[in-house]
């Protein structure tokens, strides 16, 4: 397919990056289970390893299934370039490391998905980063962050779990006064509910593993560049702009524009740190996108059914989706998902933590696991699991106290989740 700016998402979705197979004429884009390529000659090789041409040399880099994967992606997104992971935490270590260094920081939003508070409260000190949480709806507060060292600004477009929708145009209007870039997790809302390039967004940060693959079957993560920032416009981003050590003294803006941080990412990252996806992975998550807009759109409109029943349950206390006219961010889905909400929000149960856990305990259709994006339904109590390791004040902030549970509504029939959760409530609360 020629690249034509005028294709629909839903044309995209299958054909962005794939091609018939060059050596047989494959339709659907092969898994190319290999580790390595064989050079056309000794020349071709040095080319290779200097960046001068591009090509596979070794999967830990590139891999023609990743690449097609990568190449979908990014056009969905709206971006110039992406690289993919092995996981969603790899790709937010991924999406820092060409910006931080010792003593660097990122201004992270407080509504965030429990391992990222984890990863960014905890993990990243031992490289000598540093993560400073705000209230992103707060935006002095998220100005009054942001200091000489901070080299990213960090949110989720629909913040996991507490159906909170982020201003992205603000924050990004902030992080792009401060010289930095921001970094959004796309995660549940995926490029055909929300675009946060359009919104002024530099990098986007992607678990695959839910919606884009939809089916629960592999972890992945990836990494988009808008290849809209200039990583040169100050000295803050050695990197990118100043001779890398990592690559013998290679400027990668000035030799590659806005394909600088992509490059910087396979070159280096996925070279260095290894947290490469695997071609088996990004065959998964290729089939998935396929249908991404017609799951999506039963996604929200299930969430939608269920959210307005759920509050006006009398057993219920609140629930807390942005697709309910009730919810403080109603207005600004019209502007940041346009499309809808998003299929993942909680509610909170009247008997607390003790009748949530029975509630989890008594559904049939809906699965207790840690993970969201499946086409099943899923819950899970997130104080007692994915949150467990955050303060009370923390899980609050992150929407996920006690009497709180979460769900992520599945595309089943929407009248047989009510049902389950029916007679589920009904034990939990009797
Ligand atoms: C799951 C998730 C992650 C982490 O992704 P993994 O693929 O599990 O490593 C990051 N952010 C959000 C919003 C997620 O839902």
């Amino acid at each position: 397919m020629t690249d034509g700016p005028s294709y629909g998402f839903d044309t995209l979705q299958i054909h962005a990056g794939a091609r018939p197979d060059p050596a047989t004429g494959a339709r659907q884009v092969p898994i190319y289970q290999t580790t390595a390529y064989v050079f056309r000659d000794a020349e071709h090789a040095a080319a290779l390893f200097n960046l001068q041409e591009v090509g596979y040399i070794y999967s830990r880099l590139t891999n023609p299934t990743v690449a097609a994967l990568q190449e979908r992606i990014a056009t969905l997104e709206g971006g110039v370039g992406a690289v993919c992971c092995s996981s969603g935490h790899a790709a937010q270590i991924m999406a820092l490391f060409p910006l931080m260094a010792p003593g660097r920081n990122v201004v992270a939003s407080t509504r965030l998905y429990g391992g990222t508070v984890t990863q960014f409260s905890q993990t990243i000190k031992r490289f000598g980063w540093s993560a400073k949480f705000v209230d992103f709806d707060d935006l002095d507060a998220l100005k009054a962050a942001i200091d000489d060292d901070t080299r990213a600004v960090f949110c989720e477009a629909i913040a996991n779990p507490g159906g909170y929708i982020t201003d992205l145009r603000a924050v990004a209007d902030v992080a792009d006064a401060a010289g930095v870039p921001l970094i959004v997790d796309n995660t549940t809302a995926t490029p055909y509910l929300c675009r946060p390039i359009a919104h002024g967004a530099t990098l986007v940060v992607h678990s695959t593993t839910k919606y884009l693959t939809g089916n629960g079957t592999v972890t992945g993560g990836c990494v988009v560049d808008s290849g809209t920032f200039d990583w040169s416009a100050s000295d803050k981003f050695p990197s990118l702009s100043a001779p890398e050590p990592a690559y013998h003294g290679l400027r990668f803006h000035e030799t590659f524009g806005p394909l600088a941080y992509t490059f910087h990412g396979i070159a280096i990252g996925l070279r260095d740190l290894g947290m490469t996806m695997n071609p088996q992975a990004a065959h998964y998550t290729l089939m998935g996108i396929e249908t991404l807009s017609l799951r999506m759109d039963r996604h929200v409109e299930n969430a939608v059914k269920i959210a307005k029943w759920l509050e006006a349950d009398p057993r219920i206390d609140f629930v807390t989706y942005a697709g309910l006219e009730s919810s403080p961010y109603f207005d600004r889905v019209k502007t940041v998902c346009p499309k809808g909400a998003g299929a993942l929000f909680t509610f909170a149960v009247k008997g607390g933590y003790d009748a949530c856990i029975k509630l989890v305990d008594s559904l049939e259709i809906f699965s207790h696991v840690a993970n969201l994006g499946d086409t099943r339904s899923l819950i899970i109590h997130s104080a007692s699991t994915t949150h467990r390791q955050l303060t009370p004040e923390q899980q609050k902030a992150a929407g996920a106290a006690p009497n709180v549970v979460r769900v992520s509504i599945g595309i089943e029939d929407a009248d047989d989740l009510i049902a389950d959760l029916d007679q589920a409530l009904a034990r939990a609360t009797q």
